[in-house]
């Protein structure tokens, strides 16, 4: 790699300007690398040894942990100094850490790193920069190999939805900010991965990316593009966002087809076998198993290490913004506007400009199209970023050309819409479980849509129950849900917003097709929270 990167090596923390590979001993309570067996592949576990080299002998993990400093309210690089690379450490894994210097830089090192050296990819950001390392690993001429390569999340960003299902996966209550970073940390440090459904989506200009976690039109889109300008906020940035755009709310036309999970496709693939969704045409799924989360919220604190618990902010930073919880307005907001002005939206200094009144912007009708990109904050219109189109990567074998017909087992709704959801994990941010019953590896895209009609207080309701996954048991008549395998969306509506995980992309037809347990994402056991670390 090149010497430019800010590169850190090995375990020790301070200075972090001087490289030096340390060996960390294997940490018998941790197992050493066995704790990475499960997702190792087998090149890095089985050797033909002709003579005994240093790199035959039992070494730890070696994590790349990658960090985008600009990643949420940028704490990344704090966060990860003060309290994740100390508990690495201390799980006995090494590392390199490079820091970030620019959209797409994860993706070409990734593209062009010796797969055979890493036993994981960790990204330290928001949903962003996983994205550009999965694209990264699938866009090599050897992408069958390196999608292999365990990847994982370690949020902080502003948009850690990701995080959020490998927290619950882990039997974690609900957590955000710090919390959720200490409860993924140690996940990872715990070791264990688990299969990863990738979805191949491909735009109208005929580039092709790969999505873990969503692609989102309307409602969805517009609230994360929007409140891009609110990032100092952190996460909190989609709940003032949501707010406002309830008070600006917009229907859009579209056609949305998909390939309902049940259905066996026409060529079936010999490669996976597939998951049957339950419920794959009613409107709504089953409701979830009840979450195993545990009595205690982990900390760092339950480990038994003599961690050092540094100060989170630098005395010159500003101090941390509370984080504003929908959970917070309670149930006042629902169904009335009166209060959702005061306390917990009160303007914020590192705001661009004071939001306007959600009660007075309440006031417009719900309108047709695409909303205006607010030209006071003083910032350029969002333009898609250009995510380098894959050239390599898995056929779509179930999808057609673009604008070809598709076949007569797909299912097609046309009308209006508020939001199109189509989502892989159970989690559309760390704290909105908007597939409560989705799994990593189920093979499934989860649709969900919400058609006009609703009002705003009934939409505000949708996103207050999904904080616990329970919106599908409101019974609202417009909120619908799929389970598919495949699926076409082609807005016909002139103007809007739609993205992939989380990042802008090209407006108009696109279709995408689930790649059942393609990529392997490290996320701890399962249901470990409060269990005693193996011994
Ligand atoms: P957040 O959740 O805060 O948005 P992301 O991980 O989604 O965090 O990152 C936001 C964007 O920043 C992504 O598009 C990512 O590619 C980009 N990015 C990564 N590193 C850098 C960097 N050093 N400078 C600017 N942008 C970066
Ligand atoms: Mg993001």
């Amino acid at each position: 790699m090149n010497s430019h990167h800010h590169e850190c090596t090995g375990a020790n923390t301070s200075p972090l300007r001087h490289p030096r590979r340390l060996e960390v001993a294997s940490n018998p309570a941790c197992g050493g690398s066995e704790i990475f067996s499960r997702v190792l592949p087998p090149r890095v576990l089985q050797g033909s040894p002709s003579k005994i080299t240093p790199e035959l002998l039992p070494r730890p993990p070696r994590l790349l942990l990658l960090v985008n400093p600009f990643g949420g309210r940028g704490l990344a690089w704090q966060w990860c100094k003060n309290h994740v690379l100390p508990m690495i450490s201390e799980a006995g894994l090494s590392f390199n850490l490079i820091q970030t210097e620019r959209q797409n830089h994860a993706r070409e090192l990734v593209q062009g790193l010796s797969l055979s050296e890493w036993d994981g990819i960790v990204t330290l950001s928001g949903d962003g920069l996983l994205f550009e390392v999965l694209n990264g690993l699938l866009d090599r001429p050897d992408w069958e190999e390196a999608v292999k390569m365990p990847v994982g999340i370690l949020p902080c960003g502003s948009g850690n939805a990701l995080a959020g299902a490998v927290n619950q996966h882990g039997g974690f209550e609900p957590a955000l900010g710090l919390d959720l970073l200490l409860n993924c940390s140690l996940l990872l440090c715990r070791g264990g991965g688990h299969p990863l459904d990738l979805l191949s989506v491909t735009l109208a200009s005929g580039s092709r990316c790969f999505s873990f976690l969503s692609v989102a039109w309307g409602f969805v889109s517009d609230v994360d593009i929007q409140s891009e300008r609110f990032r100092a906020l952190g996460s909190a940035r989609f709940t003032l966002g949501t707010v406002l755009g309830l008070a600006t709310l917009h229907t859009y036309r579209g056609r949305l087809s998909y390939l309902p999970a049940s259905v066996e496709p026409a060529s079936p693939t010999p490669a996976h076998s597939l998951p049957r969704a339950k419920s794959e045409l009613t409107l709504t799924p089953e409701p979830a198993p009840p979450m195993a989360h545990s009595p205690l919220h982990r900390s760092v604190s339950d480990l038994p290490l003599p961690l050092p618990q540094p100060a989170l902010v630098s005395p010159g930073s500003p101090e941390p913004l509370p984080v504003l919880s929908l959970n917070g307005g309670g149930p006042e907001l629902v169904g009335d506007w009166g209060g959702a002005g005061d306390a917990p939206l009160s303007p914020d200094p590192l705001l661009p400009s004071p939001p306007s009144s959600p009660k007075v912007a309440s006031l417009s009708p719900i309108t047709e199209g695409p909303p205006e990109m607010p030209a006071s904050s003083g910032l350029p219109p969002p333009t898609p970023g250009a995510p380098a189109t894959s050239t390599w990567g898995p056929p779509d074998h179930l999808l057609p050309p673009l604008g070809s017909p598709l076949p007569p087992d797909w299912v097609t709704l046309e009308g209006d819409f508020v939001l199109i959801l189509a989502i892989s994990p159970s989690h559309l941010s760390a704290d909105l479980v908007a597939a409560p019953h989705a799994r990593f590896d189920d093979g499934l895209v989860h649709l969900c849509w919400v058609q006009s009609g609703i009002s705003r207080a009934a939409l505000l309701r949708l996103f207050l129950a999904m904080e616990r996954g329970s919106h599908f048991s409101l019974g609202c008549p417009q909120l619908g849900y799929a389970g598919a395998r495949a699926f076409r969306l082609e807005p016909l509506t002139p103007r809007g917003l739609l993205t992939v995980d989380g990042e802008l992309v090209e407006y108009g037809p696109l279709q995408a097709q689930m790649h059942p347990g393609l990529g392997t994402l490290l996320t701890g056991p399962p249901g470990c929270a409060g269990q005693e670390p193996r011994t």
